[in-house]
């Protein structure tokens, strides 16, 4: 059998360096919340393959359905031959996407490729081609999503500039002095300096930003961009990728906002670790573009499909929007509790079960303390992950099927780590 050393020796003389690896870690198996390494090691899942498994690794409802479905077919594509998981997972999503108006979907495979087509439609809608994205925001890497990525380093670092036509207003992050009305302000700027609104098809945002470092935009300030996107007639996509699939407690976050996005996007946990992805919006945008405009070779494979449909028909079987609540709950209780020994525990926040805890130190982001602890506690047992424009926030997407005893094993171990690391 072979180690992880080994297998990172490997790794450097045959994979793309471009192709980063946080933990040095190769995986033999999974199950829920536990993987086992390659060198036979037990470990806590916290990263959930980047909120990929709210339904925990290899969930025995969605590897059923997989199986069923590798005895029937696994490929057709939509596009040549159809199947009735991919309209039966259209029909779900399009009622569980927040907004009482007509909806209809289309299946991708990756987040950015959603985004990327959330664009299109926006754009064949509104016949106008600028898109405004805010800083700090992850949409993706492929190329016009990685325009819309509000991270230069190391996204687009070596690249040379991302295509035109996208603007940058500020994300609202009162820990950073930028408030909701400063967020609305910079829009009206890019209004006044770089582009006439009649110019603008999208603002796209995540409700909670993801990779940007789990803040949480306030229902007030989604009331202010819709009315200022209905002034426009400029459409508004929510990127639902990391917040959707029940992570913040409803299926979509957008629930919370009080508001609907015209396009939303999702992938990740929807289809608990088969890539799927997909957008919903209104009808009569979705129907802007003709036929043969959307779409790809694997978009709404039948394997994700079913997988998808097992996952939606778990979170109602299992409850897991109340669960999200719960283990947020304990989450937030728990951090609260260390925050009391560590005054670099700046910032404790999330939605649902999307939560972090921010590191500072002297009143500046400190990235080497959240470095330092991901090391700590992972040697002690526990894989996590940072995010934050400065690497300086450790964010916590644990399975929401994990039971209770491993959570609180994990946040002991977050405890220990604390401890160990900071002064
Ligand atoms: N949008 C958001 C909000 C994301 O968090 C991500 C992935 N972290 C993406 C888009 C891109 O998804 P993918 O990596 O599947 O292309």
């Amino acid at each position: 059998s072979t180690t992880n050393d080994a297998l990172i020796q490997r790794r450097q003389k045959a994979v793309a360096n471009g192709v980063s690896q946080i933990h040095p870690i190769y995986v033999d198996k999974a199950e829920n919340a536990t993987i086992w390494d390659v060198e036979g090691r037990e470990l806590i899942d916290f990263t959930g393959g980047i909120a990929v498994l709210n339904t925990g690794h290899l969930h025995p409802n969605i590897k059923q359905a997989v199986i069923e479905q590798l005895d029937r077919f696994s490929h057709t594509c939509f596009m040549v031959l159809g199947y009735e998981s991919y309209i039966e997972v259209c029909e779900k999503v399009n009622s569980l996407v927040p907004g009482d108006f007509d909806k209809k979907s289309a299946l991708f495979t990756s987040g950015s490729e959603a985004v990327e087509n959330a664009v299109k439609v926006a754009r064949a809608y509104t016949q106008r081609v600028g898109v405004i994205a805010f800083t700090s925001a992850y949409h993706g890497r492929t190329l016009a999503a990685l325009a819309l990525t509000g991270k230069v380093n190391p996204y687009s670092t070596g690249m040379g500039l991302m295509s035109g036509a996208v603007f940058r207003a500020e994300f609202p992050c009162s820990l950073y002095g930028i408030s909701d009305d400063d967020a609305i302000a910079s829009i009206e700027r890019i209004f006044k300096n770089d582009a006439a609104p009649s110019d603008i098809a999208a603002i796209i945002i995540e409700p909670v930003q993801g990779e940007g470092g789990f803040y949480v935009a306030s229902p007030a300030f989604m009331r202010k961009l819709r009315a200022l996107c209905d002034r426009e007639g400029i459409l508004l996509i929510a990127d639902e990728v990391q917040t959707g699939a029940g992570r913040t407690g409803t299926f979509f976050a957008m629930e919370q906002m009080g508001v609907c996005a015209d396009i939303s996007t999702f992938a990740k946990s929807i289809a608990g670790g088969v890539p799927l992805s997909g957008i919903t919006g209104r009808a009569d945008i979705m129907d802007s573009i003709e036929a043969g405009g959307l779409g790809g070779t694997y978009g709404g494979n039948p394997i994700a499909c079913v997988a998808a449909l097992a996952v939606i028909d778990t979170f109602s079987r299992e409850k897991l929007l109340q669960r999200a609540n719960d283990v947020g709950k304990r989450l937030k209780q728990s951090l609260t509790k260390m925050q009391k020994n560590h005054q670099q525990i700046i910032d404790i926040r999330g939605l649902g079960a999307m939560v972090a805890v921010e590191l500072m130190e002297n009143g500046k982001p400190s990235p080497e303390y959240c470095a330092q602890i991901l090391i700590e506690a992972r040697e002690r047992g526990l894989i996590l992950l940072s995010c934050g424009a400065y690497g300086n926030v450790l964010r916590l997407m644990v399975p929401l099927t994990a039971p209770d005893e491993q959570i609180d094993k994990g946040l002991a171990i977050l405890k220990a780590s604390f401890d160990s690391i900071l002064p």
